[in-house]
């Protein structure tokens, strides 16, 4: 609503000023009859925006500011714990951006999913008290939304399927790249401490990236701290492994 706002408010300034600035003599009468002037200049009073607006982009940064007020308020709720991350990410939000992306029973999912309006435990626990919010499935760790997508064992058949789908897809993308690429799928990098298996190991212009695929819950931190396990797993020699190994994260 706030956006909805906002929006009617510029496009009323914008459309009055380009009417104020009509050469038509009969509109001019029209405009001073009904006092159009008067009421623009008090809706620009209002949000405290210099009248006369000589310049368009004075509106647009009302616009802009208005954006980033309402981001920051909805970062603040619980709802919006993962605004901060997704705020003017493409990739991360191309299905919103181009809804076709996927089926409409998916995408009102996906909605549910980003705004956190899901019927886990620990979500529904904050609406109306349930006895306990522990996992209906395995009842060792909190039903979160995170636990039920990352954690849960009995979910991990779809969890591996789903990294290997993603693995793969990300394979043949690489694999169709002209600059000819080279893909070592299931390689072995030996540490002091054992070994490591990335998912994919790419070669490209003499470069080696490794390629390790986690599909993390979209919310405060945790995508950052997937991006350090990896990179700490990765790139500091000597390191453990144990950093993967994932208890009930706290809510
Ligand atoms: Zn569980």
């Amino acid at each position: 609503m706030p956006k909805l706002e906002v929006l009617a408010k510029s496009t009323m300034l914008k459309q009055g000023i380009t009417l104020l600035n009509s050469l038509d003599p009969a509109t001019h009468a029209l405009l001073k009859e009904t006092k159009l002037e008067q009421r623009l200049q008090s809706s620009a009073k209002a949000i405290r925006i210099q009248w006369p607006i000589t310049n368009f982009r004075t509106i647009d940064a009302y616009k802009k500011r208005m954006k980033v007020e309402e981001l920051r308020k909805w970062s603040q709720q619980t709802k919006g714990r993962g605004v901060t991350l997704f705020t003017d990410d493409r990739h991360g939000n191309a299905w919103l951006y181009n809804p076709s992306l996927l089926k409409p029973s998916r995408f009102l999912m996906a909605l549910r999913l980003r705004g956190g309006m899901t019927s886990d435990k620990v979500t529904m626990n904050k609406v109306a008290p349930q006895t306990n919010v522990l996992c209906r499935k395995c009842k060792t760790c909190n039903e979160t939304l995170a636990h039920v997508l990352g954690q849960c064992i009995y979910t991990k058949a779809q969890r591996i399927r789903r990294h290997d789908e993603i693995r793969d897809a990300v394979s043949k993308k690489m694999a169709a790249m002209k600059e000819g690429v080279k893909i070592i799928e299931e390689s072995l990098v030996p540490t002091p401490t054992g070994n490591l298996k990335p998912d994919l190991v790419v070669v490209n212009q003499g470069r080696v990236h490794v390629v390790d695929i986690t599909v993390r819950h979209e919310d405060t931190g945790r995508l950052q701290e997937q991006s350090y396990e990896v990179y700490s797993t990765f790139t500091i020699v000597g390191t453990t492994t144990e950093g993967r190994k994932r208890k009930c994260p706290t809510d």
